[in-house]
């Protein structure tokens, strides 16, 4: 993909959005956009993201953790790691029936993807095995699958790729020069390889990070620019709050303004335009207000139910009021991007829509059947 020259349109609403796809965004450039007038930024950013997305359709994941607690990283921010005291307790890998009652549970609620999390550097091959009949089984419900395992070699990541994971989440957490401070037990490049093997198997990559830990401006803008860099982009790219959790290091960190919050969601829409940018960890303690500033940031993707992993989540009734409060509705399925799709396939997923906007009492409808 030719580079594009870089000026100061960006900073003149009026001027032709520029949409085409970049992996080679500056630093300087990066944190220009975060630099713009907080209204320039967000026109910017919902005219990138309606360009590529229905702006009111939010695609759903559930999220269950398969094996919580004890985890041999010292990632600063997760009550999961051994390292820390959170008072949660060890817990072994969850049985595959279990795992397929919650998955039931989630396609009744309406959520079209399932999320698998376990807390381990990377899966042994006897865990492997169990892990891949859950993909099997998951996925013979109609559901997508992601599964956030730790790190994988090629070797694994093939395997999941064969049983026919849709999507693995392997976080970069923040910029490479601040890494150092929030995890030592594996290294940035760790993290790049990972998603490297991810995609070379074939599957979606979900990666993004975590924002209110302690680290700078330019660090934001250099964790964005490290996913912008990965070629292709992430499909889904989550962007944490900080959840401070008491135990972990991370407990007493200031708090990061909800406004700077809502600016890397901005800039993540811009720097990927097709990707799904997901409100993720930290919403619970969102307020309404912020939410929707959000979705109108770019922000298409949220994580719903009574879980995120260890941390709280707003309850499924709190995010279909809010929905409908915004005129929000649960994307369909999961598209590739629009330009991606056949004119039928575009079709069907219009009258999708339409048919969603007119169930006004089934917000959450199952997604599996449209
Ligand atoms: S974030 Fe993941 S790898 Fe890090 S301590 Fe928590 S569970 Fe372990």
């Amino acid at each position: 993909m030719p580079a594009q020259s870089h000026d100061n349109a960006w900073a003149d609403p009026s001027a032709t959005p520029r949409t085409a796809i970049r992996y080679d965004w500056s630093l300087e450039e990066i944190e220009a956009l975060f630099a713009l007038p907080f209204n320039d930024l967000l026109f910017r950013a919902q005219q990138v993201h309606r360009e590529y997305f229905d702006p009111n359709a939010v695609q759903i994941s559930t999220l269950l953790s398969i094996k919580t607690g004890a985890c041999p990283e010292d990632c600063k921010y997760c009550p999961q790691s051994g390292h820390y005291n959170t008072g949660l307790g060890k817990e072994k890998l969850l049985e595959v029936e279990k795992v397929v009652e919650q998955a039931k549970a989630a396609k009744d609620a309406g959520a079209s993807r399932f999320c698998m999390g376990a807390a381990w550097r990377s899966p042994r091959e006897r865990d492997l095995d169990v892990v891949l009949e859950m993909v099997g089984r998951v996925k013979a419900l109609g559901l997508e699958t992601c599964m956030t395992l730790g790190m994988v070699d090629a070797h694994q990541a093939g395997r999941l790729a064969e049983a026919g994971l849709d999507y693995y989440n392997h976080n970069l957490d923040t910029s490479p020069e601040y890494y150092g401070e929030i995890i030592t037990t594996r290294s940035y490049a760790d993290r790049l390889d990972t998603l490297s093997n991810v995609r070379d198997a074939g599957m979606k990559v979900c990666s993004g990070g975590i924002l209110g830990m302690g680290e700078a401006p330019r660090d934001r803008a250099a964790l964005l620019q490290q996913l912008a860099r990965l070629e292709p982009h992430p499909e889904s790219v989550p962007i944490n709050m900080l959840v401070k959790v008491p135990g972990t290091p991370m407990e007493n960190v200031e708090d990061l303004d909800p406004l700077e919050f809502i600016r890397a969601i901005a800039v993540a829409r811009i720097l990927m335009p097709k990707s799904h940018v997901r409100l993720s960890a930290g919403r619970e303690q969102m307020d309404e207000s912020t939410q929707a500033m959000a979705f109108l940031a770019g922000a298409n993707s949220i994580f719903y139910g009574d879980t995120l992993l260890t941390t709280g989540n707003p309850q499924v009734e709190r995010d279909r009021a809010l929905f409908d409060k915004l005129g929000l509705h649960p994307e369909p399925i999961d598209p590739d991007a629009p330009d991606a799709r056949s004119d039928d396939e575009q079709d069907e997923i219009a009258l999708a829509h339409a048919i969603q906007r007119q169930r006004d009492d089934a917000l959450f409808y199952d997604a599996a059947r449209a």
